[in-house]
C-alpha cells in the first residue's frame, strides 16, 4: 500500500470480505459489542470477525503492555481493529493501553464526527455538526513523566513538526473530501509559544495551500467555551491530542449524549474505529448502555472499507429507531416513545433494518468515495544551524531561599560560565525576585558562557559538564539539564518569566 494512502482506499462496492479484528473492550465493552455486531450481522457486512484479548484481563494475566502476543499477530493480518473501551486506571497503575495501541500502530488521526438529531434526542444546539480531528501521538500523552524532588512531578509535552505536519494536513484533505467549509485550530500558544506556537504555525502554513476553505484559529480556552455555547459556529476543528481529547467530550455531551460519538483513528495503513466514551463501569452489566458511539464507529469502519452500501443500511436503521422515540436510558426525552436497554436496543435497529429516517436526514453513504490522502508537501531541505549557546541546569534545593541558592551557586561557578538567572516554577526568583513568589524544591538555573569562555569558542560539551562537576562539588544536586540552543540564530528556548 502506497504510504500516502488511508486504508480508506478499498472499492466502494465490492463483494469481498474483509477480516476485521474486534475486541469486546471493558466495563460495559462486551454489552456495547455484543450489540453491534448483532446489528452488523442483521445488515449484511462482508466481515470475517477476529476476537481478539485487550485489556484488564490481559494486564490481570501477567502481560504489562495489556496486548496479548495474538492479539498483535491479528492486528497485523488485518490491519483493522473495531475496539470496545478500555478501562485505564486513574493516577497509578498500567498505562493506557489505548494509548499504546494508537501509538505502535501509527493512528496519528482521531476523527470524532458529533452531529445532533434534533429534536429525538434532547440537545441545546440543533444546529450542531462537528467533525474533530485531533492529534494522536505526541503532546502530553507521550506520558514520559518524573518524580524529580519529593516536591515536584514533570510531564514532557512533545510537539513535532512533522507529527504536526501530517495531522493539520490530514484535517485539510479531509475537510476537503467531505465538502466542509472550514478548519479551526485550538492551541494555547499565548502560553505554550514553542510547542503550541509551533501547532499553530504549522497549520497557518498549510492552510495557504486549501484556499477554498476557510482557516482560523482560537486559544483554547475560549474555543471549548464558544463551542460549548456555540457550537454552530465550528465544521472543522484540529486540535493537539489533550486538548482535542477533551472537547471531543464536550462536543459529544453537548450533542445530546458521550454514549452518541463514534471516532475512527486513522493510520498510513491501519484504522481502528472506537466510540469516543470510555468503559462506563457505573453501569457496566446493567443492560443500561447506549451502543450508539460504537455503532457509528462501525459505520465509520464499513465506509472506510468500501461496505458503503451497509453503512448506509446500518445507520438509516439506527435514526429510523431514534426517530421512532426508541431510547436508551442516555437519551430518553419528550420524542421518547420506549425506554429500552442495550440489547433491546439493538433488536429495534435490526427490526427496521432497511427502513429509513423520515425527518432526520438520511444517510447517503452507498456510493461514498473513500477518502484518499494527497501526498504531503515535500518540507524545504535547507540545512538549520543549530548552535549550543548555554545550559539550565535544575536543582533540588530544600532552602527556599533564593537569595541564598543565588550565592551557594555564585561561590561555586567556574570561571567559564555566568548566571543569568535562577527561576522556581517557570519565575523569575534571582536576582531581584519577589519576597511573595511562591517556591517549591525544584530550581532552574539558567547559565550562558562567560567572556573569558567567549573568548574559548563559548559553550560545548565539556563546558556544560564543568559547570555540573563545579555545582555536585559544592554540594548542591543536580536533578537535569536542558542544552540551550539557537536556530539560525534563533532561540530555541523560552524567556523565563518575569525576565
Ligand atoms: P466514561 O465515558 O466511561 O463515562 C462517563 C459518563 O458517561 C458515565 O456516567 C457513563 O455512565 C456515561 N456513559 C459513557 N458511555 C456511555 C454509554 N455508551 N451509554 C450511556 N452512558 C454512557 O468516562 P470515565 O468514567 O471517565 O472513564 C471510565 C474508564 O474508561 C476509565 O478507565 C477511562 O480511562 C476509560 N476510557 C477509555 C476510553 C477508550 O477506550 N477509548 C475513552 C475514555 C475513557
Amino acid at each position: 500500500m502506497n504510504p500516502t494512502d488511508t486504508p480508506e482506499i478499498a472499492k466502494v462496492g465490492t463483494a469481498a470480505r474483509v477480516a476485521v479484528s474486534v475486541c469486546v473492550g471493558d466495563g460495559i465493552g462486551p454489552e456495547i459489542t455484543a450489540a453491534v455486531l448483532e446489528v452488523l450481522k442483521a445488515a449484511g457486512a462482508r466481515l470475517d470477525i477476529e476476537t481478539v484479548e485487550i485489556g484488564e484481563k490481559v494486564y490481570l494475566q501477567g502481560v504489562s503492555s495489556g496486548i496479548s502476543d495474538a492479539a498483535w499477530a491479528s492486528l497485523k493480518r488485518t490491519r483493522l481493529l473495531l475496539k470496545g473501551p478500555l478501562t485505564t486506571p486513574q493516577g497509578g497503575g498500567y498505562k493506557s493501553v489505548n494509548v499504546t495501541l494508537r501509538k505502535t500502530m501509527g493512528l496519528f488521526a482521531n476523527v470524532r464526527p458529533v452531529a445532533t438529531f434534533h429534536p429525538f434526542v434532547p440537545t441545546m444546539h440543533p444546529e450542531m455538526n462537528v467533525v474533530i480531528v485531533r492529534e494522536n501521538e505526541e503532546d502530553l500523552y507521550a506520558g514520559i513523566e518524573h518524580r524529580q524532588t519529593t516536591d515536584v512531578t514533570q510531564c514532557l509535552k512533545l510537539i513535532t513538526e512533522p507529527g504536526t505536519r501530517k495531522i493539520v494536513h490530514y484535517a485539510f484533505e479531509y475537510a476537503r473530501h467531505h465538502g466542509r467549509r472550514k478548519v479551526t485550530c485550538f492551541t494555547k500558544d499565548n502560553i505554550m509559544k514553542m510547542t503550541d506556537g509551533l501547532f499553530h504555525r504549522i497549520f497557518d502554513e498549510i492552510a495557504t495551500d486549501y484556499p477554498e476553505i476557510a482557516a482560523d484559529h482560537m486559544i483554547v480556552d475560549i474555543g471549548a467555551a464558544r463551542l460549548a455555547a456555540r457550537p454552530g459556529k465550528f465544521d472543522v476543528i484540529v486540535a493537539p491530542n489533550l486538548y482535542g481529547d477533551i472537547i471531543s467530550d464536550i462536543a459529544a455531551e453537548v450533542a445530546g449524549s458521550v454514549g452518541l460519538a463514534g471516532s475512527a483513528n486513522i493510520g498510513d495503513t491501519i484504522a481502528m474505529f472506537e466510540a469516543v466514551h470510555g468503559s462506563a463501569p457505573d453501569i457496566a452489566g446493567r443492560d443500561m448502555a447506549n451502543p450508539s458511539g460504537m455503532l457509528e464507529a462501525a459505520v465509520q469502519m464499513l465506509t472506510h472499507i468500501g461496505q458503503g452500501e451497509v453503512a448506509e443500511n446500518v445507520r438509516n436503521a439506527w435514526l429510523a429507531t431514534l426517530e421512532d422515540g426508541i431510547h436508551t436510558a442516555d437519551i430518553v426525552g419528550e420524542f421518547t416513545t420506549r425506554k429500552v436497554g442495550t440489547r433491546a436496543f439493538a433488536e429495534a435497529i435490526v427490526a427496521r433494518m432497511g427502513k429509513r429516517p423520515v425527518k432526520l436526514p438520511a444517510a447517503a453513504l452507498a456510493q461514498a468515495r473513500p477518502m484518499k490522502l494527497a501526498p504531503l508537501a515535500p518540507r524545504t531541505a535547507k540545512p538549520i544551524e543549530k548552535r549550543l549557546v548555554g545550559v539550565d541546569i535544575f536543582l533540588d534545593f530544600a532552602d527556599l531561599r533564593p537569595a541564598l541558592l543565588g550565592a551557594r551557586i555564585t561561590e561555586a561557578l567556574p570561571r567559564s560560565a555566568t548566571l543569568k538567572f535562577i527561576t522556581n516554577r517557570g519565575v523569575k526568583v534571582w536576582p531581584h525576585g519577589f519576597d511573595e513568589t511562591f517556591c517549591t524544591n525544584h530550581w532552574r538555573s539558567r547559565f550562558m558562557p562567560s567572556e573569558v569562555q567567549a573568548e574559548h569558542g563559548g559553550a560545548n560539551d565539556a563546558w556544560v559538564l564543568a559547570i555540573m562537576q563545579s555545582l555536585a562539588a559544592s554540594g548542591l544536586e543536580v536533578i537535569k539539564i536542558e542544552k540551550l540552543y539557537t536556530f539560525d540564530g534563533e532561540p530555541g528556548f523560552a524567556q523565563a518569566q518575569g525576565e
